[in-house]
């Protein structure tokens, strides 16, 4: 599919992340007003909450009428629930309307508001947030680092999607300030922990789902419900204190270490948006069991990149890779965590798990890049760097590349800033 043309000029331009083929769904506020929710065509925002209340968007007919319209909430978690019908009908009817060819300019054109003036909020209500660790080449290299390469994948990692249930109330919006940990460490070498700013903060290049329809206590999914109930994806980075983790992680897995912060992009692309970059998980190198099984191709071509820009300066590429080297898809991961009957909700966030792709300047943390901090990056401003320092700006980078258009994320960014003084 090309390029589909909008009324709305600057949607025209192959090389933006907001063409008519993509729409995708945020929050936003301009000045002191309220939170709405907005889809994002051009370098515009088409306000929902106006057109809803000017009367030219209706769900008359298509929802119960007990049912409010979804856009006078300030999150989509409502429009969520409605489920895939109502979406698919509503990206259609968008689409026409914003369309070179529409009618609807006229009325549609004092509801665009300029990106550049709005603030960007998180889009949904994060309901429970729960990160993955799909990616083979990460959790090879990881496990090397900290088991040695023999023991470097666990022996259940062919098998399953290994997660952990992280913390919804640390999941933050694009541009919010990321405020270093405090944490319990110990060195190898010394006799008793001890309490301070991490000293070894990282990034984790993630892609996230976002939980679309609700799943019943008791009853699992399959892989293709599962996929049918994610409503779109995000760039995720699911900031890591490496110290912190090192000494908590055995056995229960990561706890203070990612608790502190998950960073997501303000749109989310649907998966509408989407379809035409589908593409397989790699081949099995064992099989998997049948409720894990893949009915089709269930990943996506995503371009990703990550920038680090110490404080004032320049920002330097670090890495560059590709959302289809993940082993497991998302639609996988969703029907996994429901397979023991555990109820999935609307604004429920999935974490892919670190995405590394198999050269080393593909790998999705600093962990890996600098494998373990014993080789330095030099950035374009001839600094050095293995872990973040206080001050640097990371910001993940993503989109589909198609014939003529792309499909962009926009940016998921965060700039650190120093630990508290503990106690406080
Ligand atoms: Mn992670």
């Amino acid at each position: 599919m090309p390029l589909m043309k909008s009324w709305v000029e600057s949607a025209n331009n192959a090389d933006r992340p907001f063409p008519l083929n993509n729409l995708p769904y945020g929050v936003f506020s301009v000045g002191d007003g309220d939170r709405r929710c907005g889809v994002a065509i051009g370098d515009q925002i088409l306000d929902l909450r106006g057109l809803s209340e000017a009367g030219v968007i209706s769900f008359h007919g298509m929802i119960p009428s007990e049912v409010a319209n979804p856009f006078l909430a300030s999150t989509w978690n409502g429009f969520m629930e409605l489920g895939p019908g109502l979406w698919r009908w509503f990206r259609e009817t968008l689409q026409k309307s914003l369309a070179a060819e529409s009618t609807k300019a006229d009325t549609i054109r004092p509801h665009l508001v300029p990106q550049g003036d709005a603030t960007m909020h998180l889009p949904i209500e994060v309901r429970e947030y729960t990160d993955f660790y799909a990616g083979k080449h990460h959790a090879t290299n990881v496990g090397t680092m900290f088991r040695g390469p023999e023991n470097a994948l666990p022996p259940n990692w062919l098998h399953i999607p290994i997660g952990y249930n992280g913390r919804a109330s640390s999941v933050v919006v694009s541009g919010t300030d990321i405020v270093r940990p405090n944490g319990q460490t110990k060195a190898l070498d010394a006799d008793m922990p001890s309490f301070g700013a991490s000293k070894r903060l990282d990034i984790e290049l993630e892609m996230g789902a976002i939980v679309g329809t609700a799943s019943e206590l008791g009853r699992p999914v399959t892989v293709a419900e599962a996929d049918d109930m994610i409503f779109g994806y995000v760039l995720l980075n699911d900031w890591s204190a490496r110290d912190i983790q090192a000494w908590e992680y055995q056995p229960l897995g990561p706890f203070q270490a990612k608790a502190f912060a998950t960073s997501i992009s303000p749109w989310i692309v649907t998966k509408a948006a989407l379809e035409p970059f589908r593409t397989s998980t790699p081949q099995r190198e064992k099989d998997l069991l049948p409720y894990l099984r893949e009915p089709g191709p269930m990943l996506y071509d995503i371009d990703l990149q990550v920038t680090m820009a110490p404080k004032g300066r320049g920002a330097t590429t670090i890495t560059h890779t590709n959302y289809n080297q993940m082993y497991y898809s998302a639609a996988q991961q969703l029907a996994h965590h429901a397979s023991s009957g555990c109820a999935m909700n609307t604004g429920d966030l999935l974490g892919s798990g670190t995405i590394s792709g198999p050269e080393k300047d593909q790998r999705g943390s600093l962990l890996e890049l600098t494998w373990g901090g014993k080789e330095p990056l030099t950035l374009s401003t001839g600094e050095t760097r293995t872990f973040i320092e206080d001050g640097d700006k990371l910001t993940l980078h993503g989109a589909a590349k198609g014939d003529g258009y792309q499909i962009g994320f926009g940016e998921c960014t965060g700039t650190i800033r120093p630990a508290p003084k503990f106690p406080v």
